[in-house]
């Protein structure tokens, strides 16, 4: 299988079977976020404990890149320190911006998302929930 059928296959995977799909009772922090542009949106669960990402939800509806870039996401977060989800958010946003050249091991099922950067307008589709994991992480920061 070519490797960009393998990220086709990623993105669709978790498209139709969303991982982390829902809402969080006692949340910390629910951000909503919306994509105009497409038409996307999504609210964004966190549940912190002593600075780890304890657990982490979302709902939603929209475009494939925008739903499965969130259920990536939650994967990739769930049980990561705070500066750690930080920091792999620049690495994220860097990679579907095209400015990086992306360590492969490390990104892993978030490689999927590399194609975007050739597709202007679905880079605010793939960033959709990242940003507000961002501003997620500023609350907590106040
Ligand atoms: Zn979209």
């Amino acid at each position: 299988m070519a490797l960009d059928e393998l990220y086709q296959e990623i993105i669709l995977d978790h498209y139709k079977h969303p991982r982390n799909h829902g809402t969080i009772e006692n949340a910390d922090v629910k951000i909503p976020g919306k994509n105009p542009f497409c038409g996307d949106e999504i609210i964004l669960s966190i549940k912190l404990k002593d600075n780890i990402v304890e657990d982490v939800a979302f709902e939603g509806n929209g475009c494939a890149i925008s739903q499965a870039s969130a259920s990536v996401m939650t994967e990739q977060i769930k049980g990561k320190t705070l500066p750690e989800a930080k920091e792999l958010f620049e690495e994220f946003s860097k990679m579907v911006k095209g400015d990086i050249d992306f360590d492969e091991g490390k990104m892993d099922e978030l490689a999927a998302f590399q194609g975007v950067c050739e597709f202007p307008t679905r880079v605010k589709c793939a960033l959709l929930s990242w940003n507000a994991l961002k501003k997620a992480l500023e609350q907590k920061n106040k």
